[in-house]
């Protein structure tokens, strides 16, 4: 029952399964889509095992079995009830009492926290409590893709263990066996997309991100010759995932603004979008795409927060700033 190790995980594992004593507990954090929860997964059945092989897991003792099955007394998972919504302060009390039972099975009790910035703060100052008074062998293992939002009281009694992205070079070789239908160029494409984390690539290639993408520049480009109107375009873009349009307009207004200073026509991103980038750049005066970048980061935190918000409205209004850009006034 060995966990899949992403091959750029490899040096990180040692470091990870190979100590003999371990902290109370971990911080694994570092970018979404490389791994960590598999990291973390893998590293809690090791710490549960009773006769690992190697830096492995046995996968055959009555503690690897349970676990297996999802019945190990000693472990606990603590994760939103739902994708993407908080970590409720009641099921970090029912974790507290969790960590001051002795273990079942008289060996470890490991937690895995996963993402540890759903933990509103309620939930979090529920956490600290079992951080501050450790009891027996427990480990806990947080993973968290934004440490940033985690209170520094949790971060400062855990030991903080970055996962890097892995190297460009890397993630290629690995998408090549996961996406053996791909060209080297969609793969280079979907990676870029996924600002480098390979597992979000393979991800976005199951949602049909390329598509997405394809249809959302052509319909800049057409608005930008006035061939389509934003309210047409907002209500065609029905299927492309908001967050995904702000991260590119977001994206795109960046490299304006750097061509605007550098003239490097290298730092003009992905193929599709070249052109245009370099036209709004030459058209547009700076002041313009900075008042438009405000207000992207702005809306973009919004759609992150997850804000009622009017999606074909709020679309309609970026593509009015947007093909305002070129031009004067
Ligand atoms: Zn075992």
């Amino acid at each position: 029952m060995t966990r899949p190790v992403y091959p750029w995980q490899a040096a990180l594992w040692q470091t990870l399964a190979g100590r003999t004593q371990y902290a109370h507990a971990y911080l694994l954090h570092g970018p979404l889509g490389i791994g960590k929860r598999a990291l973390a997964e893998r590293l809690m059945a090791r710490l549960l095992c009773r006769s690992p092989v190697g830096l492995d897991a046995c996968g055959q003792c009555k503690a690897c079995l349970l676990l297996a099955a999802g019945t190990h007394p000693d472990n606990f998972i603590l994760e939103p009830e739902e994708a993407d919504k908080a970590i409720k302060v009641d099921q970090v009390r029912e974790l507290v009492s969790f960590v001051v039972q002795t273990a079942q099975l008289g060996g470890r009790k490991v937690v895995l926290v996963e993402p540890a910035e759903a933990m509103n703060l309620n939930a979090a100052n529920a956490l600290l409590k079992s951080l501050e008074e450790p009891s027996g062998d427990t480990v806990l293992l947080l993973v968290s893709h934004q440490p940033s939002r985690l209170l520094p009281t949790v971060k400062s009694r855990c030991v903080q263990q970055a996962c890097p992205l892995p190297s460009e070079a890397d993630s290629l070789v690995w998408l090549a066996q996961a996406l053996p239908e791909s060209s080297a160029e969609e793969r280079r494409e979907l990676l870029s997309l996924a600002a480098g984390s390979p597992l979000a690539a393979v991800s976005l290639q199951g949602q049909g991100v390329r598509e997405q993408r394809a249809q959302v520049v052509e319909g800049v480009k057409k608005l930008l010759k006035q061939q389509q109107a934003p309210s047409q375009l907002a209500e065609g873009w029905n299927s492309v995932p908001l967050l995904l349009l702000f991260d590119w307009f977001c994206d795109w207004s960046q490299l304006i603004l750097r061509y605007q200073l550098t003239k490097d026509e290298e730092g003009l991103g992905l193929g599709d979008m070249r052109k245009v980038v370099q036209y709004l750049a030459d058209k547009s005066a700076q002041a313009k795409v900075l008042a438009v970048q405000d207000w992207l980061l702005a809306q973009r935190q919004k759609v992150l927060g997850k804000a009622n918000l009017n999606r074909v409205l709020l679309l309609e209004a970026l593509l009015v700033q947007w093909a305002s850009l070129p031009g004067q006034g």
